[in-house]
């Protein structure tokens, strides 16, 4: 497995959340302004918290 998490660019994010209401796989969390992984096992390398971020703040990386 050399699956790729998703990566932020804390500089374009706005912290609206919509990368932690998507995740089917409850892996991600607002941590104050920005979110973060608390749970990178359960990722599932789905790629939807990357496709509804609005200002391109995650990458699969
Ligand atoms: S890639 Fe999918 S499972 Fe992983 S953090 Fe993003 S939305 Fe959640
Ligand atoms: S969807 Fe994008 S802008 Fe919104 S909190 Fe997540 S990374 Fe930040």
């Amino acid at each position: 497995m050399n699956e790729l998490l998703p990566v932020l660019d804390e500089t374009r994010c706005t912290g609206c959340g919509d990368c932690v209401a998507v995740c089917p796989a409850g892996c991600l969390a607002m941590s104050g302004p920005t979110p973060w992984m608390p749970r990178p096992l359960d990722c599932v390398y789905c790629a939807l918290c990357v496709r509804v971020c609005p200002t391109d703040a995650l990458r699969m990386g």
